[in-house]
């Protein structure tokens, strides 16, 4: 019973705010036309607050403040050096609010307080990372002797308007937030409306750690109203973009009259592809982890394993014995694995596929909410096995902790099975055998492939997806790039 009532009740965290309000030229308000909208928390399923639902007139306002913050504000002429230790006191508040910035975000979206906190880190990092980088930050020169020097001359673009997801929002941001502020833009940030309770501690910390007023400005409210106002706005040159492939389309098109700088980072299926030479202990600890940390709720999740047939039935044995002692309880408790998802209608969502999946493979774990935690949003690691690569839980995102285990006997098939959807995200491979893993990596289509590994990420490399998962690179120097002009400036010698 998905509309099930209340079962786990957390604590509610102290201080909580009494209404979540946009930011703009450094003041907190509220919507022109006073509009709010609910905030439920996840485990309740009840209102805890409401936010400002923005609409044209917020973006409107929220664009001119970062507009006059990008002509007359000193941001955009800092040294990257001065930039720089401004995104380091960023860094300093967010680790030492890295607690209460876990507290709140694992009661506003459902995750385990544990993988709140390492996302709150995370999301120190992200600053550290690109305020190091700009300081670092080497432009071409090319000469011909003699005749001409050429030189690129970076320069930021102006107002960025950044849009993001739920799961893991408040991290997420900070990887659109660091970069876009190290290279000197201003920005107008819009963050799911799920999940706003931690976008509204960025204010505080920007206020505390010196960055200038009306560089950093917040809208909450609806994709179609908040988003799609932002998306559209001539003032707003580039848009940064992470949620679902079919958003992303709408964005693209939406975008296209005002030809902005667009980076995508949308959906996946990604497959761990299990060959028989394998670890199959590290590979079942691993796609355990893969598909069922962050609830499930992950873009990078390895939601479909291929498992080479010869271990198939004991790879299969041992990850469905693993995933029933995942431990579901409520987010706040240290002790929890996968917490409550973020929203009933997601909770619906992935039901509906645990249903259709039971019409298309074998259910060998999970299946819906757990005997402990009947109704509410919680929702038991969920296994299908002799999934076939029609299937619609083999095809579609879920987005949840919902696993589908597929067999193969040849390379050539693994590599067809993990290419065979519209999704090329990531790829996780597990194999002893050199060859074969760097072949495989080399031709399977995914923006990030991870060999006998976890998914973690230095975060120099390229992070991106290809086909429905995405367009354009971020990580490192891609990032610098999204958010940069780079004019070339030729001088005859
Ligand atoms: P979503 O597309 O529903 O929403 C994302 C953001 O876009 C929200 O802020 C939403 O309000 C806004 N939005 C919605 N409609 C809009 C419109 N018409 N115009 C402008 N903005 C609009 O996605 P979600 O459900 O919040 O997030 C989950 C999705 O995000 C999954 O598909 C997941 O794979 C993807 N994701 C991708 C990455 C990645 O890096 N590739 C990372 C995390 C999540």
């Amino acid at each position: 019973d998905s509309s099930g009532a209340v079962t786990a009740r957390g604590p509610v965290p102290a201080d909580l705010p009494d209404r979540i309000r946009h930011y703009v030229g450094g003041e907190h308000v509220d919507s022109v036309d006073g509009a709010t909208f609910d905030v439920l928390d996840p485990v309740w399923r009840t209102p805890y607050v409401q936010a400002a639902a923005g609409k044209a007139a917020d973006v409107e306002r929220a664009v001119a403040s970062a507009r006059r913050a990008f002509e007359e504000g000193p941001w955009p002429r800092m040294l990257p050096r001065d930039r720089s230790r401004v995104l380091h006191r960023v860094a300093d508040l967010v680790e030492s609010r890295d607690a209460r910035l876990a507290e709140l975000e694992s009661f506003d979206s459902g995750l385990p307080i544990t993988q709140a906190l390492g996302q709150a880190r995370r999301a120190a990092e992200n600053f550290r990372f690109f305020a190091d980088l700009v300081v670092a930050q080497v432009d071409d020169a090319y000469k011909v002797p003699g005749r001409q020097l050429n030189y690129v001359n970076r320069r930021p673009i102006g107002v960025a308007g950044l849009i993001t997801p739920w799961n893991t929002p408040f991290m997420l941001e900070s990887w659109k937030l660091a970069p876009a502020l190290a290279t000197g833009n201003t920005v107008v940030l819009k963050p799911a409306e799920f999940t706003p309770l931690s976008a509204s501690l960025w204010a505080g910390i920007f206020e505390e750690a010196g960055v200038p007023t009306g560089v950093f400005n917040l809208v909450h409210g609806l994709g179609e109203e908040a988003g799609d106002a932002l998306v559209r706005h001539p003032g707003v040159p580039l848009v940064s973009f992470t949620g679902e492939s079919r958003t992303g389309q709408l964005i693209f098109a939406n975008a296209a009259p005002h030809l902005k700088g667009l980076s995508m980072e949308l959906g996946g299926k990604s497959p761990a592809v299990v060959f028989a030479d394998a670890d199959l202990d590290a590979a079942v600890d691993a796609t355990v982890f893969g598909v069922f940390s962050l609830n499930g709720e992950r873009c990078t999740a390895g939601s479909r394993i291929l498992v080479q047939r010869e271990v198939y039935d004991e790879f299969v044995g041992r990850f469905a014995e693993q995933a029933r002692r995942v431990v579901v309880g409520p987010p706040h408790d240290p002790a929890t694995e996968v917490g409550a998802l973020v929203h009933p209608e997601h909770v619906e969502k992935v039901l509906r596929y645990i249903e259709i999946g039971r019409t298309e493979g074998r259910l060998v774990a999970g299946g819906g909410p757990p005997d402990h935690l009947p109704g509410g949003s919680y929702v038991a690691p969920t296994v299908f096995v002799d999934v076939p690569p029609d299937a619609r839980i083999f095809q579609e995102e879920i987005f949840g902790p919902v696993v589908a285990i597929t067999p193969f006997d040849t390379d050539a098939d693994a590599l067809a099975l993990a290419n065979g959807v519209r999704y090329g995200l990531a790829a996780y491979v597990w194999t002893n055998d050199l060859r074969r893993a760097h072949t495989f990596a080399q031709s399977v289509e995914a923006g990030m492939v991870w060999l006998n590994s976890n998914n973690v990420r230095d975060l120099r490399t390229p992070f991106g997806g290809v086909k429905a998962s995405g367009l354009g690179h971020e990580g490192g120097y891609r990032s610098i790039d999204f958010y940069t002009h780079q004019q070339a400036v030729h001088v005859a010698l």
